[in-house]
């Protein structure tokens, strides 16, 4: 459920009309809705109410300082995955307690940063990071605690560039090395292990392969507590899907997730990590675009319209599919047409949908992609020179610019032309 819902005929986030918005801010823009993310948020917490655990966000679904405020004041954690992401996340007001460090390839100067700033625990993926991370944390006299994240080879069922769970992929160490990995962090100095680490993959819409990765993980927790090490923490990863089409099956609900942890590790007595990105942001918001023109073409007609891959690269990327609505609402049984939806950006990647069941529309008229809240405006570039596209934040009956566009001048301002031209 989320807030994007017609009223009177227009289709509004929360109290405000989206035609508002983009009378006052401009098309192409991103609206975010604060109660679909408080709401989001909450069944999560509710879903892990039977232990002591941290939600961490994952930051790189949206990385809005707004949006991260407003999940931070509700207790949020953060799993963040760069330099760029833990100062986004502090600049929002998490403390370092509350944010875990996640990625294949930290480099020393941000090992350095998160440790000099405050770091709940870092997700180590390789024996050359924990010696690389041992090394910085030993320079700065300092003790890290650290979880090292393990591949469990099992396979996500999700779209190959977002599966990060098999073998085969660059993430994690293979389960079977586990122990001596493991064995090498307790000798490293400056590092502490805390607990196992997880992340199998990205819009999972099944269950199972949650049971078999976690069901090895309390395994391999009870392995390494006969070794000797003190697993206290599992951080289970992110990756929980959400529906993208209003008239599919929608994938598990955050409840039923947590009760597969339950089920799996809830007997270790360890604090529960959960990382979602998704899940939380994705269907709080939407992507906002005019209608530039209607184009027929031989056979095929194009609605062509001011948003483009570089603001929404999903549908280019990822072959993903994403509802697109009228802002104006059209009457039960309204004739609807197939016409591919374009952007305007010079190649023919720029395709947001094909034969798409759509009323007819007019240039100047409104359309909204629905569930565009993650890996939408932090993917977004300025490709064809298109300034980045803003974003909006709605609560109740206000909104504010969280994110404002670019103009044309600040755009060319960042380029410098040497003096020797
Ligand atoms: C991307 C990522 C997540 C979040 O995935 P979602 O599908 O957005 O929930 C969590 N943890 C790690 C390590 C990730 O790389």
């Amino acid at each position: 459920m989320d807030h994007f819902n017609y009223l009177d005929g227009q289709l509004h986030a929360e109290q405000v009309p989206l035609s508002r918005i983009a009378a006052e801010v401009g098309t192409p823009v991103y609206v975010y809705s604060s109660a679909t993310l408080t709401r989001h948020f909450l069944q999560f917490r509710q879903a892990l109410d039977w232990t002591d655990h941290l939600i961490c966000f994952a930051v790189k679904a949206n990385s809005n300082l707004a949006v991260l405020k407003l999940l931070g004041d509700l207790g949020a954690g953060m799993d963040v995955v760069s330099g760029g992401e833990y100062a986004r996340a502090r600049a929002a007001g998490v403390p370092g307690g509350r944010i875990v460090f996640s990625g294949v390839g930290k480099t020393r100067a941000e090992m350095r940063q998160v440790i000099e700033g405050g770091i709940r625990q870092v997700n180590v993926e390789s024996e050359p990071e924990l010696e690389a991370l041992s090394d910085v944390a030993t320079t700065l006299g300092a003790s890290v605690p650290v979880a090292v994240r393990v591949n469990p080879d099992v396979d996500a069922r999700t779209h190959a560039k977002i599966a990060t769970g098999k073998s085969e992929n660059k993430f994690g160490i293979p389960i079977a090395r586990a122990r001596e990995v493991y064995a090498l962090a307790a000798k490293l100095p400056g590092l502490q292990v805390v607990g196992i680490d997880m992340h199998i993959g990205s819009q999972l819409t099944d269950l199972e392969p949650y049971r078999q990765a976690y069901g090895k993980m309390a395994d391999l927790c009870r392995t390494l507590r006969g070794d000797g090490h003190a697993i206290m923490r599992l951080d289970m990863g992110g990756g929980l899907g959400i529906p993208y089409r209003r008239d599919n099956a929608a994938p598990p609900l955050p409840i039923e997730y947590g009760q597969v942890i339950r089920e799996t590790v809830g007997d270790l007595g360890c604090e529960i990590e959960i990382e979602p990105g998704r899940n939380i942001v994705g269907n709080a918001g939407i992507l906002l675009s005019g209608v530039v023109f209607l184009k027929r073409g031989e056979g095929r007609d194009f609605l062509i319209l001011d948003a483009a891959m570089n603001d929404l690269i999903r549908p280019a990327m990822y072959d993903a599919h994403h509802d697109i609505v009228p802002v104006t609402q059209r009457d039960v049984g309204a004739l609807v047409s197939p016409v591919d939806v374009v952007g305007p950006v010079c190649e023919t990647g720029d395709t947001f949908a094909r034969g798409a069941e759509l009323p007819a529309l007019a240039a100047g008229e409104l359309v909204a992609f629905r569930s565009a809240g993650a890996y939408g405006a932090v993917m977004a570039s300025e490709y064809n020179s298109r300034p980045l596209v803003p974003e909006v934040l709605v609560a109740g009956d206000r909104y504010a610019v969280i994110r404002p566009r670019p103009s044309i001048e600040e755009m060319l301002a960042r380029d410098v032309i040497p003096e020797w031209l």
